[in-house]
């Protein structure tokens, strides 16, 4: 019994904490964000579709992650292989429940150990993001998969243009859609203080990275964040469901 639990305990001192939470925002009939934030793994799934169709999808995403073996059981050894194996499953269930009518997109983390050494398994499909604040440095991790981050990367468009880009909601890949369906995954050492923030684009279309930063680094407690980032949200339109994790990581 020793030396197996020694690859999967906390490592000392090592603590999270965490806030969530989620608004259908000032427009929108409906709710299609889901979330999960249940130690080890915190995500966000953005679902499309009418008719609740896009409820169905994000839901079936997240309760797929939560019911995974390497993350229900609370034991943090996740790996990008056993996620990316999770992810076509969620993907295979949300095209039998809907019959291809709906998708969704996902982002976050899963803490995972390795030889004692705590990470962000950070994963990524579609424009939900993952950001990192870290030694003062806010970062967005995830890259989106867009027709406007193709825009960007090609040069053609710049960033703040397009926020407000119409072709800004276009995604290029997702989970259910029959389409692309592969997602990305980084692999970063967890450093004492580190905080994510991993939200739908109801987030992310009404603030800029730099208020979000702003937030971050301004409110202490997670769950005070979340709240202050919706709120700045819905003050600022409230066009898309709003949703947002923030997590908090101390070591020693
Ligand atoms: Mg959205």
């Amino acid at each position: 019994m020793n030396s197996p639990s020694a690859a999967t305990a906390p490592e000392p001192g090592f603590t999270l904490s965490y806030g969530y939470g989620t608004d259908r925002g000032l427009s929108r009939e409906l709710n299609e964000d889901s979330l999960i934030a249940e130690d080890p793994v915190f995500a966000v799934a953005d679902g499309m579709g009418g008719h609740e169709a896009g409820e169905i999808a994000s839901a079936l995403c997240v309760r797929t992650l939560g019911s995974m073996p390497q993350l229900a059981s609370g034991v943090r050894s996740a790996t990008a292989v056993a996620m990316q194996e999770c992810i076509l499953a969620a993907d295979f269930q949300i095209r039998n429940a809907t019959g291809g009518r709906a998708g969704t997109t996902l982002t976050g983390v899963v803490v995972a150990e390795h030889m004692g050494v705590p990470y962000w398994l950070v994963m990524n499909i579609g424009d939900s993001r993952t950001y990192r604040v870290s030694g003062g440095d806010f970062r967005q991790i995830s890259v989106d998969h867009s027709e406007v981050q193709e825009l960007v990367e090609a040069g053609s468009i710049t960033r703040d243009e397009a926020m407000v880009h119409p072709r800004r909601h276009v995604v290029t890949r997702a989970l259910g859609t029959g389409g692309a369906n592969e997602a990305d995954f980084w692999l970063l050492p967890i450093q004492d203080g580190d905080r994510m923030l991993i939200c739908s684009d109801g987030l992310t279309g009404e603030l800029s990275d730099e208020h979000l930063f702003r937030i971050l680094s301004t409110v202490d407690k997670p769950q005070d964040a979340v709240d202050t980032l919706i709120q700045e949200a819905l003050l600022s339109g409230g066009r898309d469901n709003i949703t947002a994790i923030v997590v908090d990581a101390r070591i020693g």
